[in-house]
C-alpha cells in the first residue's frame, strides 16, 4: 500500500469499471426511488381541458350583471349546453368550463338565488385554468437518469402512465468478515461484538437503489472466505467489510485474487478509509472495505454509492457544497480527511460543525444525524475555523 491514490482517482477507477445494467418496466406504486430509464413525454395536455380554478359561476366575461342560472358543471360531470350572454352555469373546482363561457366568478363574490345570480365585472380568463397550463401536449416531463420521488411519480400518473421503464436494481452481496461478529438479538460471548456493518452497509445499498441479495457473516478463515466470496461473485456488486488488511487473519484479498478478481486499486489517501480494495471480475465489481464501521460507511459513500448510481444510469456524484468550518480541525499530514458534520445555517452560508469531536473510525455514533462529509485537505497544523471546505452530502 505504498502508493495511496486520491479519492478522486479511486472514484475514477471505480466508475471506469461500471457497466450500465438493463431496464425493466416498473409499476408506479413500486417505482419510488428507482432510476428512470426513459424520457417521459406527455400524450395529452394537463389539465386536459379548460377547467375552473374556483367554486362559482361560469360566465361570458363582461360588466356586472344579473344572470339566469341555466345548469351545473361538476368535476367529472361537464355541462353539455352552451353559456350565452345573460346566463351562467354553477361550476365547481376542476369542472370543465362550458362552451361559450370564458370566466369564472367565485361564489363568494356573488349573490345567488336558485335561478338567478348577480355577478360583479369579470375579465376573460379569470379563474380559468387553461388546458396544458401545467404540461403542454408532447412535452417531455421527466428525463432519463433521474431518481423517482413522490412528485415525479405524481407527474407520471398525471400523464396517464401506469408503468415506467426503470434501470434494473444492482444485485449486491454484502459480506462481513470477523470471528468476533455476532448477530444483534443474541447474547455476546467473550471478545465478541455486534455486527453493525451488515446493517449499516445493507441500508446504504438500499438507499443507493441496490438490492441486497445476500447478507452473510464470514469467519476469519481462508477456506470459508473463499467459499463465501465465490458465491457472492455471482452478484453485480460484492461488498466485503473487514479482513482486507495485511494481518495473518485477513483473507479477503488473497481469496478475491484467487477467484480471478483483478485488482484496480489498494489503498486510498483517505482518513478514515485507507485500507480499501477494489477489483473487477467480468462485469462484477468487488469492494473490500475496511472493517471499522465509520471507515466502511465512508468508503461506501465515496466509492460504492457512485458505482451503484452509474450502474443505474444516474449521475454518480453525490451533491457537494462549500461550507465554512465551525471549529478548527487538525489536519492529517498525508491523507485527506472525511469529517462527519452537521450543516448549520450562518450569515456566511452553510457552516460545517463536526457531529462529535471524537472522529475515530470506530466512533459510529459520529455518523448519526450527519448531513455530510467535510473533506479536509492534508497538510500541517490545523484547518482554522472559518476555512471554506467542500462537503459531500450524505
Ligand atoms: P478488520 O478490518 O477486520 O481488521 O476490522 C477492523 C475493526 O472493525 C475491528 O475492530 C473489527 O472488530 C471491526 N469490525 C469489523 N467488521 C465489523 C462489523 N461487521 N461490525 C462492527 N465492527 C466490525
Ligand atoms: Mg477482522
Amino acid at each position: 500500500m505504498s502508493d495511496l491514490i486520491t479519492i478522486d482517482e479511486a472514484r475514477k477507477r471505480v466508475l471506469s469499471a461500471v457497466t450500465r445494467l438493463g431496464d425493466e418496466a416498473v409499476a408506479l406504486a413500486a417505482a419510488l426511488g428507482r432510476v428512470l430509464a426513459e424520457d417521459v413525454t406527455s400524450p395529452l395536455p394537463v389539465p386536459p381541458f379548460d377547467s375552473s380554478a374556483m367554486d362559482g359561476f361560469a360566465v361570458v366575461a363582461g360588466p356586472a350583471a344579473e344572470l339566469s342560472v341555466v345548469g351545473e358543471a361538476r368535476a367529472g360531470h361537464p355541462y353539455s349546453g352552451r353559456v350565452e350572454a345573460g346566463s351562467a352555469v354553477r361550476i365547481s373546482t376542476g369542472a370543465v368550463v362550458p362552451d361559450g363561457a370564458d370566466a369564472v366568478v367565485p361564489v363568494e363574490r356573488t349573490t345567488a338565488g336558485k335561478e338567478e345570480v348577480s355577478v360583479p365585472e369579470s375579465a376573460p380568463g379569470e379563474n380559468v385554468r387553461r388546458a396544458g397550463e401545467d404540461i403542454p401536449l408532447n412535452a417531455v416531463v421527466l428525463r432519463a437518469g433521474i431518481q423517482l420521488g413522490p412528485a415525479e411519480l405524481g407527474v407520471a400518473a398525471s400523464v396517464g402512465r401506469a408503468e415506467l421503464e426503470c434501470a434494473k436494481k444492482p444485485r449486491v452481496a454484502v459480506l462481513v468478515t470477523g470471528d468476533e461478529l455476532t448477530e444483534p438479538g443474541t447474547a455476546l460471548g467473550p471478545g465478541a461484538i455486534y455486527s453493525s456493518n451488515a446493517y449499516a452497509l445493507g441500508a446504504q445499498v438500499e438507499r443507493a437503489g441496490g438490492d441486497v441479495v445476500q447478507r452473510v457473516t464470514v469467519p476469519d478463515d481462508a477456506e470459508g472466505t473463499r467459499r463465501a466470496l465465490k458465491e457472492a461473485l455471482g452478484a453485480d456488486v460484492v461488498i466485503v467489510s473487514g479482513g482486507v488488511s495485511v494481518g495473518p487473519h485477513d483473507h479477503v484479498k488473497p481469496a478475491l485474487r484467487d477467484l480471478g478478481a483483478e485488482e484496480r486499486f489498494w489503498g486510498v489517501s483517505l482518513r478514515p478509509g485507507k485500507p480499501t480494495w477494489f477489483g473487477v471480475r467480468g462485469d462484477t465489481l468487488a469492494f473490500g472495505l475496511p472493517g471499522n464501521p465509520v471507515s466502511a460507511m465512508v468508503t461506501f459513500q465515496l466509492f460504492v454509492r457512485p458505482a451503484l448510481a452509474a450502474a443505474q444510469g444516474r449521475a454518480p456524484d453525490a451533491p457537494r457544497l462549500i461550507a465554512t468550518l465551525e471549529r478548527p480541525i487538525e489536519r492529517n499530514p498525508h491523507r485527506e480527511q472525511a469529517v462527519r458534520v452537521h450543516l448549520l445555517p450562518s450569515q456566511n452560508g452553510p457552516m460545517a460543525a463536526p457531529t462529535k469531536d471524537a472522529q475515530g473510525s470506530h466512533v459510529l455514533t459520529s455518523m448519526v444525524g450527519a448531513d455530510g462529509l467535510a473533506l479536509i485537505a492534508p497538510g500541517e497544523g490545523e484547518a482554522p475555523a472559518g476555512e471554506r471546505v467542500e462537503v459531500e452530502l450524505l
